[in-house]
């Protein structure tokens, strides 16, 4: 970036500026406000006193805040994703179009995922479709369970969760988040049975944890496992992102 120094800039008169101050605009640019007219080379001056903090400034324009890895959200989709809870493997292909829509074609007996279109777009197909492969695969393992075990399950769904594995609601409805989909099927088994608890005792008490011991012998210690599981190997990087 210091190569393009100076940047371009021009010199706009204010009547209501009361001294000379140095601005980025959103769409203008780098800009110098002031109050009365000055030289070229006054205002070249002014520019190179604010070096830093012009440059700083111009820098976060080019890069927001909001994405902390300059690669998103123009970085492309992963060749294969490995599903640990499913022990699935998917291929992603890339198929080029004239369409500008971005376009996901599911390939469920060969596990290939075709993809058209870039970036984000294609992030948000993905995204949907691991819900789908959520409820696809992991709602019935709960409903089976649920049948099992006798509890009063009313309802269930699956989302996007980044913070919780899943909900359960005093309704009786259990959310689980499509990220499970990167647990170890034993910690999976466990979530399930820790929601499905949630229908008997509403709360993490005492009573809750021993209910769920006798229920699943060794879930306090899956518990534990699971917590920091986003920060595993098998974890990949892409998935913090969407
Ligand atoms: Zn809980």
């Amino acid at each position: 970036m210091p190569e393009n120094w100076p940047p371009p800039f021009q010199v706009r008169l204010s009547q209501r500026a009361k001294r000379i101050l140095v601005s980025i605009h959103p769409k203008r640019g780098l800009e110098i406000v002031t109050p009365k007219r000055i030289s070229t080379q006054q205002a070249l001056n002014i520019v190179h006193q604010h070096r830093a903090w012009i440059e700083k400034k111009l820098q976060a324009q080019r890069h927001p805040a909001t994405h902390t890895d300059p690669a998103w959200p123009t970085h492309q989709p992963p060749l294969h994703i490995h599903l640990p809870a499913l022990n699935e493997h998917w291929q992603l292909l890339h198929r080029p179009t004239t369409t500008a829509r971005a376009q996901l074609h599911i390939d469920s007996a060969q596990h290939q995922l075709t993809f058209s279109g870039e970036g984000e777009q294609v992030w948000s197909l993905l995204q949907r479709w691991f819900i789908a492969h959520t409820k696809l695969q992991i709602l019935p393992m709960l409903h089976q369970l649920a049948r099992a075990h006798g509890d009063p399950l009313q309802g269930s769904g699956a989302r996007w969760n980044h913070t919780r594995w899943g909900s359960c609601s005093r309704a009786g409805r259990i959310n689980l988040s499509a990220r499970l989909l990167w647990l170890e099927p034993a910690e999976v088994n466990y979530v399930l049975h820790h929601e499905l608890n949630h229908l008997h005792h509403f709360d993490h008490s005492p009573v809750f944890w021993q209910s769920l011991e006798a229920r699943l012998p060794g879930a306090l210690s899956l518990d534990r496992g699971i917590r920091h599981a986003h920060k595993r190997a098998s974890f990949p990087a892409w998935l913090k992102l969407v």
